[in-house]
């Protein structure tokens, strides 16, 4: 791969249209419906968009797509401004296509007056009865030939609150034998006696997502109005209203929806899960959300470099969660900060180590040595992994056996003489003898360890709770399972430890900071954290499976 990025369709496009004087700067838009939380397939959408915006010095617009009563909530409009500023992004105004209902109103009846738009009575039933199919064309009925006067007066009556929720509807009047199924008449405005959660009981007609996504793009004269794949039918629909309208002519480019596998990214779907348990809350770790992403420990800066490089094309395919991965391990290796804990911890005792007596120790903050170093405690009593001891060892064990030598990392040289069962068979101590001369920094006894494993001061370190997550499905793509797409849910998807020890530099640890647990991953502080319990998620293994899946290909 050379280092020159090309550029995608879009930047393309918009070069053109900078170069030809088409546009003298560009404006996007990120619509966001207020339906659910926002998860990382709309990150790609909200890089692209904002990252236009940046690049072309032109701006992007929030926008609220607004307009169905029933799904949408002020709580979802906070979350979703919260994960673009986390993203790092600034809008250059926060718009609702609910404050343009009376003027999609008023649009509305320009295309009655034009006679481009009629109130049709049928049920929804009847509707898509005499809409054909694909291979079929459809049917025109009774109501198409109202005249525009009466069409009006109905509009109008609709508005008013006459009719109940379904009676009527008002269709754009473009050919029912349209090839394109969606443009055979759709419907434009609908009936809907319900709350808004900004217009409150102001309007009891609501405009369709065709009606209102052009139009409020044309409201706000954006430039290029990027959307994913499956809106690629809906673009005539967008191109005739604005034509017909005689407003300003956005446009419409479609890019591909980023999938990922082993989990889901529909908001609808991701509602299902938190209203049905199987997750605790939109911010659970496991979920593929923003909120969750942030929750667990991820970096804005990991999500905005996954998804330039999964870049802008015009092909569906589904992209390894291993990839994103990839992109915050590369970013946490490099920033980090070194510490200690352990996760399954088994007693170590130094004999020959006095009792009562502490040590005070320094080790690196990290790679870079402008981090600094850190005290570390060192005393008769450690905690170690109880993995990192072995009662038979294996063939090439370099850690902790009957007689062999390892490192205690930043501190001594130490071999292990002898270890204690508890009534179960259980290791409950491994005993060690140090080597004074081997402290780390200065070692003068000559002696070579091919392992080196981490630990706590037993007298220093704290209690805390580690949460481990692996992939909430265990089917690479859900949805194409049969049966419910919630029967592949992994039942192992959470593992709380909650007597693991850490370092008492911890204590420190707040959402400004993210930690590797030396040997053991990435973890960041959770939010369940409270003064007197200190509660981690690990945000990601150490294991890098994708970058040798790379340097394999
Ligand atoms: P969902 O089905 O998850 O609710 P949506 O497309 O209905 O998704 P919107 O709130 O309407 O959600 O989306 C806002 C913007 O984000 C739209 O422009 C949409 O095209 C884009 N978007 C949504 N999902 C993805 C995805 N997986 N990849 C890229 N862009 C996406
Ligand atoms: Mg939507």
């Amino acid at each position: 791969m050379s280092e020159e990025k090309s550029l995608n369709f879009i930047e393309e496009i918009i070069e053109e249209d900078l170069k030809t004087g088409k546009y003298k700067s560009i404006l996007t838009r990120f619509p966001p419906e207020p339906n659910g939380y926002l998860h990382i397939g709309h990150a790609k959408s909200i890089c692209l968009n904002f990252g236009l915006g940046i690049k072309y010095g032109g701006k992007t617009n929030l926008r609220f797509d607004d307009t169905n009563p029933v799904t949408e909530e002020t709580e979802y409009v906070e979350s979703i401004k919260d994960d673009i500023r986390w993203l790092g992004f600034t809008w250059a105004q926060e718009l609702y296509t609910s404050d343009y209902f009376g003027k999609l109103y008023q649009f509305a009846v320009d295309l009655v007056k034009k006679g481009l738009a009629y109130v049709d009575d049928s049920t929804a039933e009847e509707i898509a009865a005499m809409k054909g199919t694909p291979t079929e064309p459809g049917k025109e009925n009774k109501y198409r030939n109202r005249s525009i006067e009466e069409n009006l007066a109905l509009f109008a009556e609709m508005k008013a609150g006459k009719y109940k929720d379904g009676e009527k509807v008002l269709r754009a009047k473009i050919d029912m034998k349209h090839t394109n199924m969606l443009m055979r008449d759709p419907i434009i405005y609908r009936i809907k006696h319900a709350h808004h959660h900004r217009t409150a009981d102001e309007w009891c007609i609501y405009p369709m997502y065709d009606f209102a996504h052009g139009q409020s793009d044309s409201i706000e004269q954006i430039t290029h109005s990027i959307c994913t794949l499956e809106f690629v039918p809906h673009r005539e629909l967008y191109d005739w209203l604005i034509e017909k309208l005689e407003i300003y002519p956005s446009h419409q480019y479609e890019f591909a929806r980023l999938n990922m596998t082993y989990t889901v990214m529909s908001k609808r779907k991701l509602l299902q899960l938190v209203y049905e348990g199987h997750v605790n809350g939109w911010d659970d770790p496991r979920m593929p959300t923003l909120s969750a992403f942030r929750r667990k420990g991820y970096t804005p800066g990991s999500i905005r470099t996954f998804c330039e490089k999964i870049g802008v094309a015009k092909r569906e395919n589904f992209i390894d969660l291993g990839l994103l991965e990839f992109c915050l391990r590369e970013e946490l290796n490099l920033t980090a900060l070194r510490v200690m804990a352990v996760l399954d911890p088994v007693k170590l005792i130094i004999t020959n180590y006095e009792e009562g007596k502490t040590e005070e120790l320094y080790s690196e903050n990290g790679p870079d040595e402008n981090m600094g170093k850190r005290k570390l405690h060192f005393g008769k009593e450690l905690w170690i992994e109880r993995e990192d001891f072995m009662e038979v060892p294996v063939k090439k064990w370099f850690r902790l056996a009957p007689g062999t030598m390892v490192r205690l990392k930043s501190a001594y040289i130490i071999k292990c003489e002898n270890f204690i069962k508890d009534a179960d068979g259980n290791i409950k101590e491994v005993h060690c003898s140090y080597i004074p001369e081997s402290k780390s920094g200065s070692d003068t006894s000559g002696i070579a360890v091919k392992g080196t494993i981490h630990w706590v001061s037993a007298a220093h370190a704290i209690n805390a709770e580690v949460r481990l997550y692996d992939r909430l499905f265990t089917s690479e793509n859900p949805l194409a399972e049969e049966g419910d797409f919630k029967d592949t849910i992994n039942k192992n998807s959470l593992q709380v430890i909650s007597n693991a020890y850490v370092e008492p530099s911890l204590q420190d640890a707040d959402f400004e900071k993210r930690y590797q647990f030396i040997r053991k991953g990435y973890f960041y502080l959770d939010k369940d954290a409270t003064p007197g319990k200190l509660v981690f998620n690990r945000t990601v293994t150490l294991k890098d499976a994708w970058a040798k899946e790379v340097k394999k290909n």
